[in-house]
């Protein structure tokens, strides 16, 4: 419950914008190998991208009203990813890239500890699920939406060519491990 000087005000009425802003507020500043991170969860997926071999840029592009968090420079198709603590971040976090003028594929992720890290935007498929599978072909990660075109992001391979049984919980934990908070000596 929030209270402003007219009350209690209901959060589920308050304009995503300012949902955004109350949100941003717990966010710890990290340092992760010379880059400062407006958060941890984003060191911690900077740091899980780099433990995968996926090429990503933080915060690399100002489109409307909108920074997003990281964009991933697979080959074939670039992915807009917008990092999120939890689930219930999802719409507002669709409406901001919705807005933003960006036009290809976009990753809303939560979490690295298994193969379905968020929610998807591929091509003209509505938003989906997002599953992480490894591309035999060119031998790098590749990730999908589960309704969309189950294609590598990086070469011409397809459904046959990718593994997705492929297990990434491990260098998640690695990933928390190298950004967690530790006192200087
Ligand atoms: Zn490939």
């Amino acid at each position: 419950m929030v209270v402003s000087k007219d009350g209690p005000v209901n959060l589920g009425t308050v304009l995503p914008a300012a949902m955004g802003k109350i949100r941003r507020v717990s966010a710890i500043p990290t340092l992760w190998h010379g880059i400062q991170f407006r958060s941890r969860l984003e060191a911690r997926w900077a740091a899980f991208f780099t433990e995968l071999k996926i090429p990503w840029e933080y915060e690399p592009a100002e489109l409307e009203w909108y920074v997003p968090d990281f964009i991933i420079g697979f080959k074939r198709r670039r992915l807009l990813v917008e990092i999120k603590p939890t689930e219930e971040d999802f719409e507002y976090a669709k409406h901001k890239i919705k807005h933003s003028g960006w036009d290809g594929d976009a990753l809303i992720a939560v979490s690295g500890q298994t193969r379905e890290w968020g929610l998807m935007l591929d091509g003209d498929t509505p938003w989906d699920a997002a599953m992480l599978g490894y591309c035999l072909k060119c031998k790098t990660p590749t990730i999908v939406s589960v309704g969309g075109r189950w294609e590598c992001r990086s070469c011409d391979g397809g459904n046959r060519d990718i593994w997705w049984a492929f297990d990434c919980s491990e260098a998640w934990n690695m990933a928390g491990n190298a950004t967690q908070w530790r006192a200087r000596t």
